[in-house]
């Protein structure tokens, strides 16, 4: 289990060791051909800052090398905003006084048929936590429902049991993504104060689980303004590795999110510019060129343009964060505001502008 190496590490050492790289480590990380995790230290590290240019060409000739010119398209699916958690950062939190909503079948179906349309194949659905209207059997129904419209569901719900996740890759769920939201397991505490997501090492298990149910991909990442994020994100290259060894069948994918405003949000701890997560990204992709790394709507129009050449392989494009939010309740609360609020079509336009192609499918699963 990934628990037994988290805890041979110690958060504050690792803090320091990354904040006392120097250009020399930089340089001899950049150097290499296969890099290791003190590398990736060294290429998330202050020291790092200089040599942006050169990591942004060399991560761009590495994402061109594994994956050419493309970006892969996905759009969440909001099914409820139901949640008995409370979580510092999200509109979704039990104390918020909103209206509650979750999709019924039929509604499902209206969602669903909306985004076909538009031309998506890949879909994900997201929810609170709310056992008892959303548990396994919705979830279950949900996936069955939309396998039959999208080549690719993927699901970024609360985290099951094995045997939950093997019933529902059965009904042809493909990706799971579970987010550690910060690797700092005191500062993890204060910002799950409430319900079942308080108990920081069952999620931290649960890409174990995923792994052992059989999963074609896993998505992992922080919540980029919890914490120190050169901190979290080497903790994340550390799961990451123990997945890769330990699951090897299963694929992986990193993303950035930026807290965003939400109703009854906290203001980040962190706050991280542009420039520093272009680098971020870069370093990803220099330590790991087969991992996909993936950016959502949260980030602005011009960022996102910018970002296509440096490393990303997979793009979400006219989201809507609220349960209906496409045509069957467009005025529900959303979990936290998008910053890029284009249409897909003008998301491909501005791919295709890049000189790259948007890839609708990339997965067909034969029966
Ligand atoms: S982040 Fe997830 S678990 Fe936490 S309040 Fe929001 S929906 Fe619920």
């Amino acid at each position: 289990m990934f628990q037994d190496i988290f805890d041979q590490y110690n958060w504050d050492e690792v803090k320091q060791s990354i904040y006392g790289k120097t250009s020399a480590d930089v340089e001899t990380a950049l150097r290499k051909n296969k890099r290791s995790l003190e590398d990736f230290k060294a290429l998330i590290s202050p020291a790092a800052t200089p040599y942006l240019e050169q990591m942004a060409l060399l991560s761009n000739r590495l994402t061109q090398k594994r994956f050419g010119k493309t970006i892969q398209l996905y759009i969440p699916l909001y099914l409820s905003n139901e949640c008995q958690n409370i979580c510092t950062y999200c509109g979704f939190s039990l104390h918020n006084k909103i209206a509650r909503k979750t999709l019924s079948a039929f509604e499902i179906v209206q969602e669903a048929d909306y985004l076909k349309q538009l031309g998506f194949e890949h879909v994900l659905i997201v929810t609170g936590e709310a056992n008892k209207t959303v548990g396994v059997d919705y979830l279950e129904n949900a996936v069955t429902l939309l396998k039959k419209q999208f080549a690719n569901v993927s699901m970024e719900v609360q985290p099951l049991e094995q045997e939950a996740y093997e019933s529902l890759i059965s009904c042809g769920l493909h990706t799971v993504l579970v987010y550690q939201e910060t690797y700092h397991s005191a500062d993890y505490k204060l910002h799950h104060t409430k319900g079942k997501k308080s108990n920081f090492n069952y999620r931290l298990a649960t890409p174990d689980r995923l792994g052992k149910a059989g999963i074609h991909k896993i998505g992992l990442g922080v919540l980029i303004g919890l914490e120190d994020w050169r901190t979290d994100n080497f903790f994340t290259a550390l799961h990451l590795q123990y997945l890769e060894r330990m699951y090897w069948q299963t694929r992986y994918s990193i993303s950035f999110p930026r807290l965003r405003p939400a109703e009854g949000l906290i203001e980040p701890k962190v706050v991280m510019n542009d420039k520093e997560l272009v680098q971020l990204v870069c370093a990803w992709r220099i330590f790991n060129e087969e991992v996909e790394l993936s950016m959502s709507t949260r980030e602005t129009e011009k960022f996102r343009d910018h970002i296509i050449q440096l490393g990303i392989t997979g793009m979400s494009a006219g989201s809507r964060t609220n349960p209906g939010g496409y045509v069957t309740a467009v005025e529900s609360l959303e979990q936290f505001e998008i910053d890029d609020d284009r249409s897909p079509a003008e998301v491909v336009n501005m791919i295709e502008q890049t000189g790259y192609k948007a890839v609708w499918k990339d997965w067909e699963a034969f029966a």
